[in-house]
């Protein structure tokens, strides 16, 4: 195999478009690797063994990163062999490597891990596997393999109910599917896809994308049932009557509020909703599109995570000045790095250690200030690591026609009320390490057992849980016919 060895310092660069071109639209701002980029990126990896390779344990699915770059690598003649081959040895692993590859905090996990990473730039693993997966839809390439995985999925051995289609949800009805039972997915909105639906904007997850691995998961026999919110449309006793099992994929979509003064005030947004207005219903196209969007020329949005970098660079992109106001450093942003260097690259202003507590209205009852008071940092760390943080005494007041808040995420309750369904203090639920709930049969994973997390920890928990239910079911049917 001709794979080179020699250590490589600095990463191939993506190309990306221009801050003051993208600011002006939703399309996509990053544009991936050619082949020729992708190869040699590919020969950075110093092919580490399978059973050693860190990047590997850094991926919550385990995927055979050095074996799909050594593809890459070995078929540089041939293009379309080399992804049909990395492609193969992704999908082992994650059926969603388009998403994952744009989405994942890689620098958090493979890349994280990376023994290249110790000396210089860890290969870029993310940008990898969107290539392959960017090359094989536009190249007709996962057509073969589609075909393949087509022949297992028999739908056979028994019928699983899927509770929302996020990535927990799509991910376990893709995994049951393989193994040949015959699963249906009940999604509360009309659109499946979850937060890649309606959270994460067209800028850095294009929506043709996702519509694209919907209907991968639709060849394998998954049918999907929008409109459908358990718990009222239809609830679980009852789902559980008509199939041998349920999973729970409902994950955390229903927003923290601010209890302080003046947060009924127009033009205060949760970043909910303003980004499903945004994305989900295409605002920012009204009125091609129904759905209105009332923004100013100031907003600010409070809180640093990767909703609030989503819905700062919306606003920007309707035409708005932004300032994230975070309470804390800059060092403890939870976004992904990429995030804040494009929302920084973009104008977006950043002010630290403000806490709000007042939102001040004019005569129409609309926000137009927000009164923080000043924090410090304590040497003391909380829980997470993060530098716990006091007030001052000292209060700024900055000007503001439009506040997002993305300051956190909670369970959704409808689900969480159904008798017999334990779930911890913070509203999450209760699993074993199988992840099946108090409830048997009912099954759980994602950020309806996490809180806010990640997609890719949502896959892994699709993935395992996927197994358990297909174990769960023999062991019942072989009880039964005992
Ligand atoms: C704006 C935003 C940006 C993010 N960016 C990133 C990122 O860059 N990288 C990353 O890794 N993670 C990111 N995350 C986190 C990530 O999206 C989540 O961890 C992940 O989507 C969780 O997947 P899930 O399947 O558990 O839940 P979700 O994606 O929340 O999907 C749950 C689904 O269940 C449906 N549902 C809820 N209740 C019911 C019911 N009663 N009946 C039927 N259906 C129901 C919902 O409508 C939804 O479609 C982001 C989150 C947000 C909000
Ligand atoms: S750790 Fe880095 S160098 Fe080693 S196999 Fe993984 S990607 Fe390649």
């Amino acid at each position: 195999m001709a794979v080179r060895r020699k250590l490589i310092k600095e990463r191939v660069p993506t190309p990306e478009r221009p801050p003051k071109e993208r600011v002006k639209d939703f399309k996509e701002v990053n544009l991936g690797y050619t082949f020729e980029l992708a190869v040699k990126e590919a020969e950075r990896c110093l092919q580490c063994p399978y059973e050693y390779a860190p990047c590997i344990k850094g991926c919550p699915v385990h995927i055979n990163i050095p074996g799909f770059i050594s593809k890459l690598v070995e078929y540089r003649d041939n293009p379309d062999k080399a992804v049909r081959e990395a492609l193969r040895i992704i999908w082992n692993d994650n059926t969603l490597p388009a998403v994952t590859g744009r989405v994942c905090p890689q620098e958090d996990q493979c890349e994280g891990a990376c023994v290249v990473g110790k000396v210089g730039d860890a290969v870029d693993i993310g940008k990898l596997e969107r290539f392959v997966a960017d090359y094989a839809r536009k190249n007709g390439i996962e057509e073969e393999l589609l075909c393949e995985f087509e022949e297992e999925c028999t739908g056979e051995l028994g019928k699983v109910a899927i509770v929302g289609a996020g990535p927990a949800g799509l991910t376990c009805a893709g995994e049951l599917a393989k193994m040949g039972y015959k699963v249906t997915i009940f999604e509360a909105l009309h659109k499946p896809g979850g937060v890649l639906a309606y959270g994460i904007p067209e800028f850095r997850l294009p929506k043709e994308i996702l519509d694209h691995e919907l209907a991968k998961l639709n060849r394998l026999g998954v049918e999907i049932k929008t409109d459908h919110v358990v718990g009222r449309t239809v609830t679980i006793e009852e789902l559980l009557q008509e199939y041998d099992a349920v999973f729970i994929g409902t994950g955390a979509g229903t927003p923290k509020l601010l209890n302080i003064p003046g947060i009924l005030l127009g033009r205060i947004y949760s970043a909910n909703e303003f980004l499903t207005r945004v994305n989900l219903m295409k605002a920012y196209e009204f009125p091609e599109y129904d759905t209105p969007i009332a923004i100013g020329k100031k907003t600010i949005v409070i809180g640093a995570g990767n909703t609030a970098m989503d819905a700062a660079r919306s606003a920007l992109r309707l035409g708005s000045e932004v300032t994230i106001a975070y309470r804390r450093g800059r060092e403890d942003m939870t976004a992904r790095i990429e995030e804040i260097k494009h929302a920084e690259e973009e104008g977006v202003q950043f002010e630290f250690f403000l806490q709000p507590v007042e939102f001040i209205g004019d005569e129409n009852g609309r926000v137009k200030a927000v009164k923080f008071e000043r924090m410090r940092p304590l040497e003391e760390r909380d829980k997470r690591g993060k530098r716990k943080i006091v007030g001052t005494g000292e209060y700024v007041t900055l000007e503001a026609d439009t506040v997002i808040i993305a300051i956190g995420l909670e369970p959704n309750r409808i689900i969480t009320e159904t008798p017999g369904l334990k779930t911890n203090p913070n509203g999450t639920l209760v699993v074993d390490e199988n992840l099946m709930t108090s409830i048997p049969g009912v099954f759980a994973g994602g950020d309806a057992i996490r809180g806010e997390a990640t997609v890719i920890l949502a896959m892994g928990d699709g993935k395992k849980a996927a197994k358990a239910i297909c174990d769960y079911i023999e062991k019942k049917r072989a009880k039964a016919n005992a």
